[in-house]
Parts: C-alpha cells; structure tokens; sequence
C-alpha cells in the first residue's frame, strides 16, 4: 500500500455525504437477500460481485432499486444501518451524516415510527460499540414530487428524532426543479433543521443558486458545476457555504467525463470549503478511503494537506463544537504521530 494510502486509511475521518441505502455492500446485502429468499437478489458471494460490477448509471439504478426491494421491515432497516456503520469504522470513519430516504420505505408499507426507531436503535448501537456517530439527513426523492415532499416533511418534523440534523433533496435534477419545494424547506428550516440539498450535479449553476435563495442550502450537495459561474464560486467562498464533493460518482454519472477534467482543483482554487464523500459507495466501486486517495491526486496533497481536507468535512459538519474540538484534536494527534 503506498505511503500516502496507508496514512489515509488510518486517519480519523467525517463523511456528510452517504446514502443509507446506497451504502449497501455485497456482504450487507448478502444479509439482506438470505432474509428475503424470494429475492432475485445473488447471495453467494461471486454472483453479488458480478452483480455489483458497475457498468452504467442504468445499471447503477437497478441494483440500487434491488437493494430498495430487500428492504421490508423494520428489522432490515435495523440491519442496514448498523451494517453500514461497521463498514464505516473499518474505515475510521468517525461521525457521519448519512442521507436517509423514509418515503422508500414507508411507502413500501413500514410504518414511519418502525422506521425511526429502527434508525435510532441502529445509531445508538453503532456509537457505543462501534464508535461511528451517526446523525440523519432525511431527503425528498425529488423524482417522487410533493407527495414525496409532504410525507418527508412530515417525518421530519413530526417525528423529529433524535440523530436528525438536516433536510435535503436527492434524485434526478433535469424536469425536477428545486424552487418548488421551498414549502417543505421553510417547514423543516423552521423546525430547527439544516438545508442540503443536492444541486448542479447534472444540471447548471443556476440549481445551485436555486438552492441558496429557495431552499436555503447551508452546503450543496455535488455543485459540480458551481465552476461554471465565477460570481456563484465567489458567494460560495465568500459565505462559507461548503460543497459535498464525491469525485468517483460524479465520474460514474458522467457528470464529468474524467477524473482529470473534475472541477474539484478549481473549487480549491477559488477558496471554496470543499468536502470529500463517497455518495453510494459500493454502487461506485469505491469508499471514502479511495475518494481521499482521488483527491489528493487531483489536488496534490501531502499528508498535511490530506489531514487539512479531512478537517473541512469537520468544520462542515453539524456536529456541536465540542464534537468538532474533539474531531479535529484528533486528526492532529493521528498526523503528527505519523510525522514523527
Ligand atoms: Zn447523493
């Protein structure tokens, strides 16, 4: 393993842009699919690793939407998510904001409160026996529309559970414009929520500015082409509003048509508050180690430069600032260890 690999497996680190779901690995959804017999889902372990071979974004939508089906009940919800918490700490991962979409599951038939208990006993367990804390972003699937909207909101709001922090919007971008859900925004904003929405993954800059003037976005989900505008790069880097940058997925969705064109030096360059995530990561073909990796190529980074990234997700983060103190006390501890 190269030097600069092994310094990034080992450092403690903050991802805020994962999705539940999308963080399924082979061995999660083995799991999964031995509970659900009935599944076209392989359970033995070559077939899921042909299975999850990333070909196309048409196939990433399929093995996403077969995963979607294996879960049916509270329990699998349970499962996921404490599963996807050990992947995270072999990771050293450290505290994660993981996208979590309800509506799939509740209008799949689990009842909402199932659903949020079933989340929370997973964060519980996972901080005290594995030591991830999780903290929830509950997202509109924007392809799904106002209905979609309404019963995430509801959610939310009603609901409120404990390891909740934000609100966000996922799905397509094109033919899903971002002002129309400026209501369920202003609801979860009001309830004390933050705003991450996706935006300008697939489309311009101006979903990006949609986002901070209709949802108030407080970061931006991708803003992939944040580069295009000049005075968009500015407010961005002006207002300290951070961007959730997942280099491999965008390569996977062709968003960029190769790593070496990702807009990601150009971000830095402009004094934007650039995060490093990893999206859906086994649906990718990555993790958030190899996104570090990518990055630190990209941007030329040494360790020290690794470690400063690693500490924008920190101070990005929602985490309280004793959490962050703690966090980022650790990232120096773990880097000058190296050093020495
Ligand atoms: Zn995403």
């Amino acid at each position: 393993m190269p030097v600069l690999d092994s310094f990034i497996a080992g450092l403690p680190k903050a991802e805020l842009h994962v999705h539940h779901v999308g963080s399924a690995s082979p061995r999660i959804v083995a799991e999964l699919a031995a509970r659900h017999p009935d599944s076209p889902v392989p359970t033995n372990p070559e077939s899921l690793a042909d299975f999850f071979t990333f070909r196309d974004f048409a196939h990433f939508v399929e093995v996403y939407l077969s995963v979607v089906d294996l879960i049916r009940d509270a329990e699998d919800v349970r499962l996921l998510t404490y599963e996807v918490a050990r992947d995270m700490a072999r990771q050293n991962i450290r505290y994660a904001e993981l996208t979590v979409t309800p509506y799939s599951s509740t209008r799949r038939g689990i009842p909402d409160t199932a659903f949020v208990e079933a989340i929370e006993d997973a964060r519980k367990s996972a901080e005290s026996e594995l030591g991830v804390v999780l903290r929830w972003c509950f997202d509109i699937p924007g392809e799904a529309g106002l209905e979609a909207a309404e019963e995430t909101a509801r959610i939310a709001c009603d609901l409120r559970p404990e390891g909740l922090v934000s609100f966000g919007l996922g799905g397509p971008e094109t033919g899903v414009p971002r002002p129309q859900f400026k209501p369920y925004f202003d609801r979860a904003i009001a309830a004390g929520l933050h705003s991450v929405p996706h935006a300008g993954e697939t489309t311009g800059p101006q979903t990006i500015w949609d986002a901070l003037v209709e949802l108030r976005a407080e970061r931006i989900g991708h803003g992939t082409s944040a580069t295009r505008d000049p005075k968009l790069l500015a407010h961005l880097a002006e207002h300290r509003i951070p961007l959730e940058v997942c280099p491999t997925s965008n390569l996977a969705t062709r968003a960029v048509a190769d790593l070496e064109q990702h807009p990601v030096k150009e971000m830095v360059a402009a004094g934007v508050l650039v995060t490093i995530n990893s999206d859906d990561p086994p649906m990718f073909g990555t993790d958030l180690n190899t996104e570090y990796g990518v990055a630190a190529r990209l941007l030329e980074l040494d360790a020290q430069g690794v470690a400063a990234l690693a500490k924008n997700a920190v101070d990005a983060s929602f985490l309280d600032p004793a959490g962050k103190a703690a966090l980022r006390a650790e990232i120096d501890t773990y880097t000058a260890a190296w050093r020495g």
